[in-house]
């Protein structure tokens, strides 16, 4: 069990602990301890039954941790984890029926909005996934991200985006993704700029105790990042790109440039273009012949040959 998150079998403890202490400086807006205690442990409650992919698909950018608070201090809807999917949105439902429950006998910590929240939330649907919902977890299909190795430029822009530091590799140099680290978050393949990232399903189906082990080690993960991330930056001589939606909000200086000439790099990212257009092209050619696709596939070959 995780120190600061108690499993979700256990009951609801109201008194003061020092939960949501020693949290990365990203969080320090929302206040935490500043809450009273029961509000404190209903949000360590929410965030320990989050996936903590910190994927933002909640309209959360900055990840689980947030969303938690707003459900609690804001009476935001419980139902927006998209990976959570309807077993996360009934869990949380159920959390915060107790949290009130305990709260009426107890002390009158919670807010009108809560209780608000509360009663839309009873029959609330999970929002949509874009993804199948797998009908063994009733959780939208879980897929991992893999680099197309031959395509990747090594421009390391997808570094900073993966919150839980599943990418590894060095500037100029192919990357590669740490499968089993990997939460199928997708918040690399945005800034990707010749698009080698696929994701591809898997398929797996976890007890209750590995969710929670997972979860409380992805947690980790992302606030090690997190914190790596602010001393970086705090480091002047260590000047990185800013490039994810989380590093703009722990600094306001967004202006450095990739450690990479810039010519070089538009080469190297119309040849990786070029490449993909060309492997597609003799895919389709394997399969069917074409006049006008083989002529086109030998005009991207020599456009190739003149970029290298
Ligand atoms: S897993 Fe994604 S959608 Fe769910 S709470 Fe965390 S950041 Fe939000
Ligand atoms: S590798 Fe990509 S999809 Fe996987 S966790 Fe990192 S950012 Fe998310
Ligand atoms: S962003 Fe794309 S091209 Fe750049 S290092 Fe990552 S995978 Fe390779």
């Amino acid at each position: 069990m995780n120190g600061l998150y108690p499993m979700q079998s256990q009951p609801m403890q109201l008194q003061s602990d020092s939960r949501l202490q020693k949290i990365p400086i990203l969080f320090d807006e929302l206040g935490l301890n500043a809450l009273p205690d029961a509000q404190q442990a209903l949000i360590s409650q929410i965030d320990a039954c989050l996936p903590q992919t910190q994927c933002g698909l909640c309209e959360h950018p900055e990840g689980c941790l947030p969303y938690a608070h707003s459900i609690v201090v804001k009476g935001e809807a419980t139902n927006k984890c998209v990976p959570g999917g309807q077993p996360v949105t009934d869990k949380i439902s159920d959390l915060v029926s107790q949290a009130i429950s305990q709260a009426n006998s107890q002390i009158n910590l919670y807010s009108l909005q809560v209780k608000q929240s509360n009663k839309q939330s009873n029959k609330l649907s999970a929002v949509a996934s874009k993804w199948d919902i797998n009908p063994t977890t009733k959780r939208p299909q879980e897929v991992r991200a893999v680099i197309r190795e031959a395509d990747c430029i090594g421009c390391t822009k997808c570094i900073p985006a993966c919150p839980v530091d599943a990418i590894i590799g060095t500037g100029k140099h192919m990357h590669t993704i740490i499968t089993d680290l990997c939460t199928g978050c997708e918040l690399c393949l945005s800034p990707c700029p010749v698009d080698c990232i696929d994701l591809e399903p898997i398929q797996r189906v976890l007890s209750d105790t590995e969710r929670q082990q997972e979860q409380d080690h992805l947690r980790k993960r992302y606030y090690t990042h997190l914190n790596r991330v602010t001393m970086q930056m705090q480091d002047k001589r260590n000047a990185k790109p800013v490039v994810s939606v989380v590093q703009s909000k722990l600094t306001s200086t967004a202006n450095a440039s990739l450690d990479i000439d810039e010519s070089q790099a538009k080469n190297a990212i119309a040849s990786a273009k070029l490449r993909t257009k060309i492997k597609k092209l003799e895919k389709q050619l394997a399969v069917r012949d074409n006049e006008k696709k083989r002529l086109e596939l030998e005009t991207l070959k020599s456009e190739l040959q003149t970029l290298a």
